[in-house]
């Protein structure tokens, strides 16, 4: 049961109220350019003039009907204001009647929606008020008018204020084109200096640990295991604490070990230069695991550079080069008798960013480098006035050149037991030639994809943080 302490304020007051929020200065969360919809919604010529507002309620949080001008409070309307944090907020009615989270709307169990977007009536209006709800606390309910068929009139949706908070401070975030980003650039001496070593038994018992790790993962693209138990079985468990294994034509597990007439290069004991994993796929893997599990040739080293530092270091030098690879496409294939993939792709993939604002922060969303899998050049391949292809072979030198310097490779000779996690869509691998003659070198591999990652990064985030980041917006557990 709740409390209810609606006062319903006459239109006259919230009209006061208003006025009275817009002569202050507006501070959003975020920087934005453009004027959010609600002040022009405000600022609409509305009579009557603005009054000295009565005495204030005990509560703050201010609701009312505010859809037609003259309208009366506590009539039903399309769009409702809510007082938060000191200014006036316009939420469409059909927002909130979508997101109702009672157990009418949302099965309890299965967290499912039990009606449809397409359900709601296109003339929807409601009603406001404010109670205090026992779980939430201040909550804004709405009584509605003309609710989806089949809802009866006890129906009520309930959101919290900060809940709607949040929902707003989203919105206004995800127009702004902000993106909370923890990745951490590294060239050779920053992931000297910060690279860490797991504890493989801490990593698969305690989620701390876990947290720890991937946390680290995400933010450089680069994790070690160690201790990791001689098994062939050792890889699915470290993939599987994160969560389902990707399974490709592959196999659900791999083994990296030099056999001769090899299918993939990745299989010989030659030199691999630097490349990602599977860029002929419409969703390539987003981590690898290689679990060592003999390191007995000699060589073998393993070398890993963070594309993304590259590509920074590349739009420093020459935004020429960084937009060319942002628009060439490349195309990777793999063309074998019994399997035939083929993608075609620019190098450098941005986060969309609003039209008329600039990327701020360079925001790559994935870096795609793969020498050892492209296909022939099927667009912009030539012509008298083509100058593409051109272009792109100048910008492949030079980002070929960042990608390799010695500056910005990390090397590193895998030892048995030990087991490296890296974003595949960041962080570039290769391996030095190895003496197979002279002994055996046998690497476990597995993938696992990006949705399977980022479900588990924010199941902790919210566990440990209280909060979690999607579409690169913080996001506070609230209820
Ligand atoms: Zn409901």
């Amino acid at each position: 049961m709740s409390l209810n302490l609606s006062t319903r304020l006459p239109l006259r007051a919230l009209l006061a109220q208003a006025t009275r929020a817009g002569t202050r200065r507006w501070r959003p969360p975020i920087a934005l350019k453009s004027t959010a919809p609600a002040r022009q919604f405000w600022n609409k010529p509305q009579s009557p003039a603005p009054q000295p507002v009565p005495q204030q309620a005990p509560q703050e949080h201010l609701v009312h009907d505010a859809s037609n001008a003259g309208q009366l409070d506590g009539m039903p309307a399309k769009h409702v204001a809510v007082n938060i944090d000191g200014d006036p907020r316009v939420f469409d009615t059909v927002f909130l009647r979508d997101s109702c989270t009672c157990p009418q709307c949302v099965d309890p169990d299965s967290k499912q929606k039990r009606f449809q977007t397409a359900d709601i009536p296109e003339n929807l209006e409601g009603s406001c008020r404010t109670v205090v709800d026992k779980e939430k606390g201040w909550v804004v309910e709405v009584v509605w008018q003309n609710d989806v068929p089949g809802y009866g009139p006890e129906h009520r949706t309930r959101h919290s204020i900060d809940w709607l908070r949040r929902a707003l401070n989203t919105e206004l975030e995800l127009r702004g084109g902000v993106r909370s980003d923890e990745r951490v650039l590294w060239d050779k001496d920053t992931i000297v200096k910060h690279n860490k070593w797991v504890d493989y038994k801490a990593y698969m018992t305690e989620d701390e640990a876990l947290f720890d790790a991937i946390s680290h993962l995400n933010k450089f693209g680069l994790l070690f295991l160690k201790n990791v138990p001689k098994s062939e079985e050792s890889v699915v468990d470290i993939a599987g604490r994160i969560g389902n294994l990707k399974d490709t034509f592959y196999g659900r597990t791999w083994d990296v070990r030099s056999k001769p007439k090899a299918e993939n290069i990745a299989y010989t004991q030659h030199y691999l230069g630097l490349h990602m994993d599977l860029l002929y796929t419409s969703n390539p893997p987003h981590l690898q695991l290689l679990h060592s599990i003999r390191a007995q040739a000699p060589g073998g080293e393993s070398f890993f550079s963070d594309s993304f530092h590259a590509a920074h270091q590349l739009h420093a030098s020459s935004a020429f080069h960084f937009r060319t690879l942002c628009t060439f496409p490349v195309t990777y294939e793999y063309h074998h008798p019994t399997q035939h993939y083929h993608y075609t792709r620019p190098t450098i993939e941005l986060f969309p960013y609003p039209k008329y604002s600039e990327p701020t922060n360079l925001a790559i969303r994935h870096v795609n480098w793969s020498p050892p899998f492209q296909g022939p050049f099927e667009a912009r391949i030539g012509g008298e006035n083509q100058t593409a292809l051109r272009n792109y072979i100048s910008a492949s030198h030079a980002f070929d050149k960042l990608l390799g310097s010695e500056e910005n490779l990390y090397e590193y000779r895998m030892n048995e037991g030990e087991c490296v996690i890296f974003d595949n869509r960041r962080v570039l691998h290769a391996r030095r030639a190895f003496d197979a003659t002279k002994g055996e070198r046998w690497l476990k591999g597995a993938y696992v994809d990006d949705d399977v990652f980022f479900s588990k990064l924010r199941v902790l985030e919210e566990k440990f943080n209280g909060s979690w980041i999607s579409d690169g917006v913080v996001r506070h557990a609230i209820k």
